[in-house]
């Protein structure tokens, strides 16, 4: 049995409960008591809030060695031409960018990541102690014999022992053909594991689905993956929303151009999940994302990076300040909801509630005028990550703060 630790913070802030000037007690990876006022073996952090641990629920990090976003300016299928070429041009760089991913996942508040894997990725990559997160093997294809071939892939990616929790994540509507879709369902059925699908991204998807035509054929028949009877009877996300609904749990990403019917069954279905990637979102210069709506009909919305090839940072703490800012009538509260427990329960990770708390933790440094409210307003812009702890243990601490703890 590991050590008790007792910290005194200002402020506990987790979606259930918001506590201040307390003494927690850790132990084995779990919060065992919480005292108020600070007892005499607390370590001191000092005019911090901790708050339960940020989700990154949507990344890639196989992209974080990229120093600056890919240009989103352009047609979308010119960035996806992009992204494929960075790729089939680095792929010896792999490993080197998961590893300075996950730091940097930590070092901006990140305790749980959802991150897709695509190919050329090994267990030993995501086996540094600490790591926390779903690891969706992604899977695409639209010829029969690639079905079976990606199809074979997921299934052996969902076997043997791993530290972290696994997935599948069938691509999306203009790569992966629906009978696919249907197959990562029923694997997802039979190992209860969670599905992820980039759905409803852009305008240009929702016309490959509709008409069969657009940039998106263009490019399928530049890749040589067009064979002229796909896309001949019209699709919407709705058909997909449909079939990923049978899933223990499932992750709809971006849904930027879901439609007001697809909102509603959304919010119907509790296993799923609407990902909002903000800065991603804004960077591509696409319509009101309609994540707001969802939440008024009651449905669940979790927050993600993308990964750097349309982001500049995995700091999931940046996109709730970047949220905060825009959207001054949303409780801090609200925001920490989607921003950490909704993230916790989509990835099928226990939450914080009630009296047993997981010691996954944020740890930000709060400015004067954001102690000063009631509640702290955890994503004032002048507030900084400060800590991270995953399991009881800091996976990374600030310099002035780590020779303390
Ligand atoms: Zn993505």
């Amino acid at each position: 049995m590991n050590d008790v630790q007792c910290y005194h913070v200002e402020w506990l802030v987790c979606s259930d409960q918001s506590r201040s000037d307390v003494t927690l007690q850790l132990r084995d990876g779990l919060v065992i008591s919480i005292e108020p006022g600070r007892t005499a073996d607390a370590i001191e952090l000092g005019p911090v809030a901790m708050v339960e641990g940020l989700v990154n629920v949507h990344t890639h990090l196989e992209f974080s060695g990229l120093k600056e976003p890919i240009p989103t300016t352009g047609r979308f299928t010119d960035w996806i031409r992009n992204v494929v070429k960075y790729r089939r041009e680095n792929p010896e760089l792999t490993s080197a960018a998961i590893s300075a991913g996950i730091e940097e996942s930590w070092q901006s508040g990140t305790t749980i990541v959802g991150e897709i894997a695509t190919v050329g990725w090994s267990a030993a990559d995501y086996a540094k102690a600490d790591f926390k997160g779903t690891i969706f093997q992604e899977v695409l294809g639209l010829s029969p014999e690639r079905i079976q071939q990606q199809t074979k892939l997921a299934g052996s990616r969902l076997t043997g022992k791993s530290i972290y929790s696994r997935g599948i994540s069938p691509h999306a509507p203009y790569s992966t053909h629906l009978d696919l879709v249907r197959q990562s369902v029923e694997i997802s059925l039979r190992t209860n594991c969670p599905l992820a699908m980039h759905l409803a991204e852009t305008k240009p998807e929702i016309e490959l689905l509709g008409a069969g035509t657009g940039e998106f054929r263009e490019m399928l028949i530049d890749f040589g993956i067009w064979s002229g009877t796909q896309f001949q009877t019209p699709l919407k996300p709705m058909d997909y929303l449909e079939v990923l609904a049978k899933a223990p749990r499932s992750l709809i990403i971006h849904g930027n151009y879901l439609d007001d019917t697809e909102l509603k069954f959304l919010a119907s279905q509790p296993q799923m999940t609407l990902v909002y990637c903000p800065r991603t979102h804004a960077a591509f210069g696409h319509s009101k994302h309609p994540w707001r709506r969802l939440m008024e009909l009651g449905g669940q919305v979790a927050v993600g990076t993308d990964s750097r090839a349309s982001n500049p940072d995995l700091s999931l703490f940046a996109e709730l300040q970047f949220l905060a800012a825009r959207h001054p009538d949303l409780s801090q509260r609200d925001l920490l909801q989607i921003g950490s427990r909704n993230g916790r329960l989509a990835l099928g990770f226990e939450p914080h509630s009630g009296t047993r708390i997981p010691a996954d933790f944020t740890l930000i440094r709060l400015a004067d005028s954001a102690r000063r409210s009631p509640y702290p307003e955890l994503f004032d812009p002048a507030n900084r990550v400060f800590g991270t702890m995953v399991n009881g243990r800091w996976v990374w601490l600030a310099p002035d703060l780590a020779n303390q703890s």
